[in-house]
This record gives C-alpha cells, sequence and structure tokens, in this order.
C-alpha cells in the first residue's frame, strides 16, 4: 500500500525554534528487522513506544518519524494537557455526564503517565508543569460559558475556583478578562521541549531507536511481518503501531471518516524588561477561551525568553495539506488579538507564525484499534491530542501486547468515526460552522 500524502505543516514550529538546537537522529538508510515499529513521533507514536519499552524491555522498538522530532503538530500545540471535558465540536466543551466522568479519568491516566516520564528521565522543569488552567472570558457570553461549565462540574464533583476581573488583571496584567474558571488538573507543557525530552529519555535508556527524515512511503504484509519501506531504507516487523493522526488516511484506513484541520497561532519576540515591567502580571500563565471558537492566549519565560503566545484561526483541509499563504493574514488577525488585550505592548511583534495539522471525528471518536493482524491505529486525537494521544499511544501498545484493561476496553467499545457527508457539501458545511463560530466568538477571538 501506498502513503499517499505525507505531513506538512506551515511555517515555523517556534516551540522547537527557541530552543537551543536539538540532539539529532540518523535517518533510515538501511534494511533492518525489529520486534516492533511505531510510525510517527508525536505525543501518540512516543506514548506508545515507552509503554513497549516497559512492557517489552528486551525487544528492538523502532519510530520512525517523516520530519525532525518536534518539528511536526506535537510541537506546534498550545501544550494544555487538560484532564477535564474539552469537547471542540460542543461550543461550552462539554459533552453528556458519564461520558465525561469516563474522559476525565482516561484523561488523568495520560497525564500521570507524562509526569512520571518527567521524573524518570528530568526533564527541564519548564517542559512539564502540573499548573491548572483557566478558561479565560472576555465577553458576558463567555462568562455564562463558564458558569454553564462550572455547573456541570459540579455535577462530575470537581472542584474549581472563579476568578473576577480584578484576579484576571493580577495575573496576566491585561484588564480584557471579565472572569476566569480555574482547575487545577491540567499540565501546561512547553511542547516541543516535552517531545524532545520524551524521546530523549527513551533514546537514551536504550530499547528504542528513533529515525528522523525517515518518511514512510509504503507498506505492506509479507507472510507474519509488515514491511515499511521509508524513503531510503526499510524496517520489517511483526507488529506495527500507526501514530500518524489524521495521516491514517494517507495509509488508506478511516477513508473519508476522519475531518483534517488546521490550527494557527503566533509567538511575539523575547518582551524586553521594560516591556515586561508595563505588562505586569505573573511570569507565566495559560488561558484557554471561556468560547471554543475563542483566543487561547501563553505568556512563556523560560529558555526562549518572555514571549506571547496567541492561537486562533481555523481551516477546514480535507487534502491533509494546508496553504501556506494563508500565513500573513492569519498573523494579522493574531495581531489584531494581542493588541486588543495588551495595548500596552503595541510595539510587540510577533516573531514565528505557523499552523499545525488536527485531526477530529463527526461523533468525537478517536481512530483506534486493531486493523489488520499486527496493525494498530492510535490516530484522531479530537480536540485534547497532548493527552488523547498518549492516551492512544498507550492503549495501543497494550492491545497489541494482548493486556487487557477498563481503559482498553472502554476505548473499544466507542463506535468508529462516523462518515463525512458527501463533497461539495462536507467543506461548505465545515467552512460556514468555522466561520460562523468565529463571529459568534466575537471578543472572545
Ligand atoms: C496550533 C495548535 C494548538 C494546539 N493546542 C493544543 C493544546 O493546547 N492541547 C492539546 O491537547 N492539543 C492541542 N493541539 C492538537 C495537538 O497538537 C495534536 O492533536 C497532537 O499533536 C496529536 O498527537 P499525535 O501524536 O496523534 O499526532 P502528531 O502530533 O500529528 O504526530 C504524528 C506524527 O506522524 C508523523 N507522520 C505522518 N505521516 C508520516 C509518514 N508517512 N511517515 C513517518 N511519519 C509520519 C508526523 O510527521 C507527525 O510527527 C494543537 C494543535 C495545533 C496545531
Amino acid at each position: 500500500m501506498q502513503v499517499t500524502t505525507q505531513p506538512y505543516d506551515p511555517g515555523p514550529a517556534a516551540w522547537n525554534s527557541i530552543l537551543p538546537e536539538a540532539r539529532s537522529y540518523p535517518q533510515l538508510k538501511t534494511n533492518i528487522t525489529a520486534d516492533w515499529v511505531v510510525i510517527g513521533a508525536g505525543f501518540a507514536g512516543l506514548s506508545a513506544a515507552k509503554r513497549l519499552h516497559e512492557l517489552h524491555p528486551n525487544d528492538s522498538i523502532i519510530v520512525l518519524e517523516a520530519r525532525r522530532i518536534a518539528e511536526g503538530p506535537a510541537g506546534r500545540n498550545s501544550g494544555f494537557m487538560i484532564d477535564l471535558p474539552h469537547n471542540l465540536t460542543a461550543e461550552d466543551y462539554v459533552g453528556e455526564l458519564n461520558a465525561d466522568v469516563i474522559q476525565t479519568r482516561m484523561n488523568r491516566h495520560a497525564i500521570d503517565f507524562a509526569e512520571a516520564a518527567s521524573i524518570e528521565y528530568q526533564f527541564t522543569p519548564e517542559a512539564f508543569v502540573k499548573s491548572g488552567k483557566i478558561n479565560a472570558a472576555a465577553t458576558s457570553k463567555g462568562t455564562k460559558h463558564n458558569h454553564d461549565y462550572a455547573h456541570h462540574l459540579d455535577h462530575l464533583n470537581e472542584p474549581y475556583t472563579l476568578l473576577d476581573e480584578k484576579h484576571m488583571r493580577a495575573i496576566c496584567g491585561s484588564d480584557y478578562y471579565q472572569s476566569g474558571l480555574y482547575t487545577a488538573g491540567t499540565a501546561i507543557i512547553q511542547p516541543a521541549l516535552y517531545v524532545r525530552e520524551l524521546a530523549a529519555g527513551m533514546a537514551k535508556s536504550g530499547g528504542v531507536s528513533f529515525y528522523e527524515n525517515s518518511a514512510v512511503t509504503e507498506y505492506k504484509k509479507q507472510a507474519k511481518h509488515w514491511l515499511i519501506n521509508t524513503t531510503k531504507g526499510s524496517v520489517s516487523a511483526p507488529k506495527l503501531i500507526l501514530a500518524v493522526n489524521g495521516h491514517v488516511e494517507s495509509f488508506s484506513h478511516f477513508k473519508r471518516r476522519l475531518v483534517h484541520i488546521y490550527l494557527y497561532a503566533s509567538m511575539t519576540r523575547q518582551l524586553s524588561n521594560n516591556e515586561l515591567e508595563s505588562l505586569g502580571g505573573e511570569d507565566s500563565w495559560g488561558f484557554t477561551p471561556a468560547d471554543a471558537m475563542g483566543t487561547t492566549v501563553r505568556k512563556i519565560a523560560g529558555i526562549g525568553g518572555h514571549r506571547i503566545v496567541v492561537r486562533n484561526q481555523i481551516t477546514y483541509n480535507p487534502s491533509r495539506i494546508a496553504d501556506q499563504t494563508k500565513l500573513a493574514r492569519f498573523a494579522q488577525k493574531h495581531q489584531q488579538s494581542f493588541i486588543a488585550r495588551f495595548p500596552m505592548l503595541n510595539t510587540v511583534n510577533f516573531e514565528y507564525t505557523w499552523g499545525g495539522a488536527l485531526c477530529l471525528s463527526r461523533n468525537n471518536v478517536p481512530a483506534f484499534g486493531e486493523l489488520d493482524e499486527g496493525l494498530y491505529s492510535a490516530c484522531c486525537q479530537n480536540g485534547l491530542g497532548t493527552v488523547q494521544g498518549t492516551l492512544a499511544g498507550i492503549l495501543a501498545a497494550e492491545q497489541a501486547s494482548g493486556i487487557d484493561s477498563d481503559f482498553l476496553r472502554q476505548t473499544l467499545s466507542l463506535s468508529q468515526p462516523s462518515r463525512l457527508p458527501p463533497e461539495p457539501f462536507a467543506t461548505i458545511g465545515a467552512n460556514v460552522v468555522t466561520k460562523w463560530g468565529e463571529i459568534k466568538a466575537g471578543k472572545e477571538l
């Protein structure tokens, strides 16, 4: 089977660019054999490799990545590993109560796994911080979303703290926000650092070998093995885990069942001491928008200096390739959202603007399970890929190893991603929904 489309994300992977030069891994240029192959070095692929190594410490595990590690979506996101319900297709993130209770337990399992890895491999503290997060509201409608969300949290028996305008200003230095809702269970990561250090930890401890710039172009079953061809080499192994997110469709699975979108973000240049003084607030904080279509904002203070990161704008890309030429327009939109929030920083420009792929399904389920003998999928993470990618990787490794668990049974009991409407209706529908969502988000954008 040919792999039809290779991954592409427009613009620089800023989180990776602000770090010192990364450790590099070789390109696969020979024909090798292994016990396990994982394709994709995002949250799902790295977590699958780690769990496989825990379960089979003497086995050889190969991870193939089309690009450099941390250059793909796993190193391009906003870094919120959220434990609570976060359904992007619902205006206020929540779903049905029982499903949300189970999802929260599963999300926490993934966050615990990430935290354990951060301790085992002695991550740089900034890579993984269990800081909690704030749902920030700039309008009365956003505040109402937060109150509705709080009401749902009451039913889930989950604690939270409501923050007023003054408290929000004390945190972020801006009087843009009317209110906030703080919950403690979220981990905030520096995504590129997290991904790099997770891979480096495994590489150092042995058992897992990484190949970068090794895009898989073709794969086929040969007797009891999978033969996986890359641009310059090949691996043969009895078991293969696909951890390529929406690109599972490029591997000929879940065709016309996955929604391929891109999200966009910008990061400022480093802020000077004077600028930091005029901004005020805390050193680092993270706000998700109370309205799912609004703007995510982070203030960071770490290896890459003090900066602000803004994320909004969505495009629907059924071809799985985004249009690089739209970045300049999105950078302007980001600038507007930035200046509206931080007028005291009106001379600060963005150093980076980028996009990254995200995969959803219409019924908010993953593309998960055994697809063929010895072939497993840990793909389509919906709105919470840092957490659900981690979980999918853990569970795919367990399923492939014949290990049973409540979480695995729960995931296998979900229905398949539902079919998309035919074109052009799917594209028209997606564009109308995103445009209308952005208009309705108003000042939350
Ligand atoms: C701007 C932005 C903000 C976001 N913010 C958040 C957030 O705050 N919280 C959150 O939970 N999620 C967020 N996300 C989503 C999150 O980044 C993704 O859902 C997550 O990266 C998915 O993890 P994954 O491991 O399944 O897939 P990916 O991270 O996409 O990893 C898949 C890997 O497979 C590789 N691959 C694909 N095809 C091949 C091939 N043929 N051969 C070899 N390798 C291949 C790719 O290069 C890629 O590295 C955001 C995304 C973006 C773009």
